[in-house]
């Protein structure tokens, strides 16, 4: 299962989705976790946690979840 929530940043974060640190203090960001076994997202034993800038969520199609431009 992947359970998500959305935050905003008090500082700042690794985007996993660019791979680098674009999720700058006082912005959204998708904050979410993937439970041991989920397809392709985890495929290891541990829950995995990851983060997601608000330009990635738009890139994916989900920026109405963080409030961003659709
Ligand atoms: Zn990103």
């Amino acid at each position: 299962m992947i359970w998500s929530t959305v935050h905003t940043a008090r500082k700042a974060h690794y985007c996993d989705g660019c791979a680098r640190y674009a999720i700058k203090p006082g912005q959204r960001y998708r904050k979410g976790k993937a439970s041991p076994g989920t397809d392709l997202i985890n495929e290891g034993p541990h829950w995995a946690i990851f983060r997601e800038c608000a330009d990635c969520a738009t890139r994916y199609g989900r920026g109405h979840l963080i409030g961003g431009a659709a």
